[in-house]
Parts: C-alpha cells; sequence; structure tokens
C-alpha cells in the first residue's frame, strides 16, 4: 500500500513544494480524513467490477482510494496547476487516468465510449465542487449515461433539498428533477473540519441509484422540467397563480380544464404535489396545448 496524500502533514508537504495555492472559486477544498475517505468507498459499495468517473481529484485524495478498489477511474479535473501533482500522486496507480476538462462542457457519452470497455459497471463518485453541485449533477443525469449510481459529497442544504419529500420547505424542482430518475439517500454527513481548508459549511454524502424505470412516464422531459419550475416560481403563490404567469392570462379557460382532468385544485401549492401529480398535470396541461 502506498502512502496516501489524504493526511493533513502530506497535503500540506505536496502542496507547499508545488507552491500551490487554492483556488476558491474553484471550489477547492481538499479531504485529509483517511476515514472519510473509506465510508465515501464503502457507501459506493465499489468491487473490481465497477469503473469510476471522478469529477475533481485535486490533488487525488479519493482518486487513490477508489483505484484501490475499482477497475478503472477517470478523473476529470478542470485546474491544469493540479496536473503536475496527480502525476506524481498517481504514479503507482496505473488504473488511474486524468482528464484535464471542465466536466459541465465535457461530452460524457463520448468519455465513457472512450476510456472505458464497457465491460464493468459504472459508477460517478466524487467530492464536487459546491459551486456547481446542481448543474453538475443535471448535467450528469441528463447525459442517460448507462451509470449504476452516483456517490457524491456535497454541501448538507443540497443534499436535503434532493431527498426532501412532499411538504417539506427542501422539496422544489430539484427534489423532483432528481428523484425523477434516481433512488435518492444520504449516507452521512461529514464535518467542515475533514477539508484543507475548511469550506463555511458542513457537508454530506449522498448516493442516487438510477432507477430502471422512471417514477412517471414523461414523454416531454424539456415540457415537465419547464412545468415543474414555473410551479415553483413563486412559492408563496398557489399553483394557480404561478401557472397563470406560465402559460398567460389568455390560457385561464385550458389551465382550469387541465387542473379539474388531473384532479388537482387550484389554490393547492407546488409542494404539496408529489412527482405523479406533476406528471398527470403535465399531461392534461399537453392535452390543452399548451
Ligand atoms: N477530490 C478532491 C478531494 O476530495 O480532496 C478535491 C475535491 S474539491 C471539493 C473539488 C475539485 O473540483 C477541485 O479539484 C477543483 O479544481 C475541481 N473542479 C472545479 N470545477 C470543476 C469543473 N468545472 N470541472 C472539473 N473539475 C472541477
Amino acid at each position: 500500500m502506498h502512502e496516501k496524500v489524504a493526511q493533513p502533514a502530506v497535503t500540506n508537504a505536496i502542496l507547499k513544494r508545488h507552491g500551490f495555492h487554492m483556488r476558491k472559486g474553484l471550489g477547492q477544498n481538499f479531504l485529509t480524513d483517511p476515514n472519510i475517505l473509506q465510508k465515501i468507498v464503502a457507501a459506493a459499495d465499489l468491487s473490481p467490477q465497477d469503473d469510476v468517473i471522478e469529477i475533481g481529484p485535486g490533488i487525488g485524495a479519493l482518486t487513490q482510494f477508489l483505484a484501490d478498489s475499482a477497475h478503472h477511474v477517470v478523473a476529470l479535473e478542470i485546474d491544469e496547476r493540479l496536473l503536475p501533482i496527480l502525476a506524481e500522486t498517481l504514479a503507482d496507480y496505473p488504473n488511474t487516468e486524468v482528464v484535464n476538462e471542465d466536466v459541465l462542457k465535457t461530452d460524457l457519452s463520448a468519455l465513457v465510449a472512450a476510456h472505458f470497455d464497457g465491460q464493468h459497471t459504472l459508477k460517478v463518485v466524487a467530492n464536487l465542487p459546491y459551486y456547481i453541485t446542481t448543474p453538475i449533477l443535471l448535467h450528469l443525469l441528463r447525459a442517460h449515461l448507462p451509470l449504476h449510481s452516483m456517490t457524491v459529497m456535497m454541501q448538507k442544504e443540497v443534499a436535503a433539498r434532493l431527498s426532501a419529500a412532499p411538504g417539506s420547505k427542501d422539496y422544489g424542482s430539484l427534489s423532483i428533477a432528481v428523484q425523477l430518475v434516481a433512488d435518492v439517500r444520504t449516507a452521512f454527513t461529514v464535518s467542515r473540519h475533514a477539508f484543507v481548508p475548511a469550506p463555511n459549511v458542513d457537508s454530506a454524502i449522498v448516493t442516487l441509484a438510477q432507477r430502471y424505470e422512471p417514477l412517471a412516464d414523461i414523454t416531454n422531459p424539456d415540457g415537465f422540467d419547464r412545468l415543474v419550475r414555473g410551479a415553483f416560481a413563486s412559492r408563496r403563490k398557489t399553483l394557480w397563480n404561478n401557472l397563470i404567469v406560465l402559460f398567460g392570462k389568455e390560457n385561464r379557460a385550458a389551465i382550469r380544464t387541465a387542473l379539474a382532468a388531473a384532479n388537482i385544485a387550484p389554490e393547492t401549492r407546488a409542494e404539496q404535489l408529489a412527482i405523479a401529480d406533476f406528471a398527470r398535470l403535465d399531461t392534461a396541461i399537453r392535452a390543452e396545448g399548451l
């Protein structure tokens, strides 16, 4: 077993030797607690049957642990200043590859086809850059990769939104977009003190297991997304008022008919609606030609 970078003294020595200064704007908070890294690997249930996409390897703290357990690891890192460090920390891990790209600009299907053999189960495991957690999750979900699961560290508040149930203050369009296609579980929470430097927020590890069948049959995902975001646009307003803003006053009659057809009262608020309710409303709205 090689020396792991995930120890405060080793991490600090590497950063100093390379004259590396963290860029806060890139969400650079590096994990230095090997117990947490071990728990992330356990939450991802990794085995040599698995291929892994990692987003944001930093100096390779998590990458080393992933490489110990999985078949092949491809890590996407935007900051080219980290490449010489990763070349060093991953030198003894031949089953790792670093790709110097912005994950949000990466064609993930092409990446998977180019870097993996298609014979292993594909998982995402990452300590995400928090400033773009939601865009990354949506980019991954919309890429329709043959993904088994994602095990990702994020800000605790975002984790709460992902797993929120109808009726709770955290329930919103993000909860619905994610729960439609994935079963969401918070595995454990992590104190800010497990990172160098410590971020201003605590974190949680969330596992998203891809559903074989989506929770509802949505034929037009963009239209559904627009409906859900419109319904939540002003949380204090009723569903009726939000839908009027979304579709326009001239469509009042059609909106009323669609709500009746979906068996949803106009004075309901979006946060009271389950995903199945939104799916019914979406079908009814489209039947009205909206
Ligand atoms: N995995 C390391 C760890 O756990 O210690 C570092 C995690 S750090 C929270 C997030 C990493 O994501 C940083 O290395 C940062 O440079 C990288 N990053 C930020 N924006 C990115 C982007 N758009 N695409 C790829 N990597 C990005």
